[in-house]
């Protein structure tokens, strides 16, 4: 109803023309514009100094913007302190009380607030099941490791259900299969409670799993904004291209219509703009024995003969690294080929590789 539209309107994030210098000139932000919708899992994804961590300290109003201006539920906040603003933040360094218990650490927000001690109580004992850390709510946090600190942190921010929740790097010193559990479990509570995450990470694949729509940082400059699918398959430029983690990148030395040359030679491309380098992901490449029919005849495919230098298996798929040898120019390829139960390659065998002209993706410098 209008009611739960209100709330929910109260959440979202505006930023303009956003600056910051620290002192001695540094420039940690450009010139950042960006809308956060409400009830977003919003992700900010960049190398480390690239400006995340003071994006996130400008919208708890810890830091103070060079220029530009930020409002939240469309209000400006630009000059309003920290405790004003209806955001709470979970750091990296943990900011916890080292003497309290468990249990005084993760209900002190409440308690600040004036919540009675058996609401207080069943919220936390509530919580404390979330984290995986029932069964010690009593012990101190000194005498915690850095994982179970980290998820305190994270409880202790939850439980006040603010409409706006900063999280810088909350997973981070957590083991794979806790770390992948919690991304599961704290998806699902920010969609259920309709909050918006402002979340940080260096990590892509993490940013990938958990958000609606992530913004790529490099050098304090929104390189790209979009969903996880359109950052991944459809890169802006080749910074963001590398740092989601793409290889097969090629650089073009000459372009006539829409053929390209390249190290692994002229290649077809569906893409009209210019660009200085060729990607192709690696689950796009087509391969098939050199004597096989091509996987879809009739259809101008780009082909090249490689050779299995490598295989990974992975159960649900297989990567291939391939050398290709185009005159003197000795180049690498990666496939990775969704595992459907045929016949590997191996090591060593020369395989054909097919490439659909629209999988040929121009990128820009910048
Ligand atoms: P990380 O992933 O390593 O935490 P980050 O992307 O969060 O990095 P920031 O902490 O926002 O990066 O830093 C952005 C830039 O601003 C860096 O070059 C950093 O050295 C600089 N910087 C951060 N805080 C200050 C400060 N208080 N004074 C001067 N420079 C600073």
């Amino acid at each position: 109803g209008s009611e739960a539209s209100a709330a929910r309107e109260a959440s979202s994030i505006s930023l303009k023309g956003i600056r910051k210098e620290y002192p001695g000139g540094v420039v940690a932000l450009e010139s950042v514009d960006l809308d956060i919708r409400a009830g977003e899992f919003f992700t900010l994804l960049g190398p480390s100094g690239c400006g995340k961590t003071t994006l996130l300290r400008m919208l708890a109003g810890l830091d103070e913007p060079s220029g530009g201006s930020l409002s939240i539920g469309g209000v400006d906040v630009t000059d309003t302190p920290p405790h004003k603003r209806s955001v709470n933040t979970v750091f990296q360094s943990y900011a916890l009380f080292p003497h309290l218990s468990v249990r005084d650490n993760i209900a002190f927000g409440l308690k600040m607030r004036g919540m009675a001690r058996a609401e207080r109580e069943q919220k936390v004992v509530e919580i404390a099941e979330f984290i995986k850390l029932g069964s010690l709510v009593d012990r101190r946090v000194d005498q915690l490791s850095g994982g179970q600190r980290q998820r305190i942190a994270l409880a202790r921010a939850l439980i006040c259900e603010p409409d706006v929740l900063l999280l810088d790097e909350p997973l981070s010193a957590l083991d794979a299969g806790l770390r992948s559990q919690l991304q599961v479990e704290l998806l699902r509570t920010q969609k259920r409670l309709g909050m918006t995450f402002v979340f940080v990470t260096h990590d892509q694949e993490e940013a990938m799993v958990m958000s609606d729509r992530i913004a790529v940082l490099s050098d304090g400059i929104i390189q790209q904004i979009g969903t996880p699918q359109e950052v991944y398959e459809r890169p802006a430029n080749l910074f963001v291209a590398r740092f989601m983690g793409h290889d097969n990148l090629f650089s073009i030395s000459a372009r006539e219509g829409m053929t390209v040359q390249t190290p692994i030679g002229a290649l077809e491309t569906e893409d009209k703009n210019d660009g200085r380098v060729a990607l192709i992901r690696p689950e796009t490449l087509e391969l098939t024995s050199p004597g096989a029919p091509s996987v879809e005849p009739g259809k101008r495919l780009n082909t090249l003969m490689c050779r299995v230098v490598e295989r990974f298996y992975r159960g649900s798929n297989v990567e291939y690294r391939l050398s290709h040898q185009n005159g003197e120019q000795h180049s690498e390829l990666i496939a990775e080929i969704s595992n459907t139960g045929d016949r590997l390659f191996r090591v060593g065998d020369e395989v054909k590789v097919e490439i659909y002209p629209e999988d040929v993706i121009m990128l820009s410098d910048d």
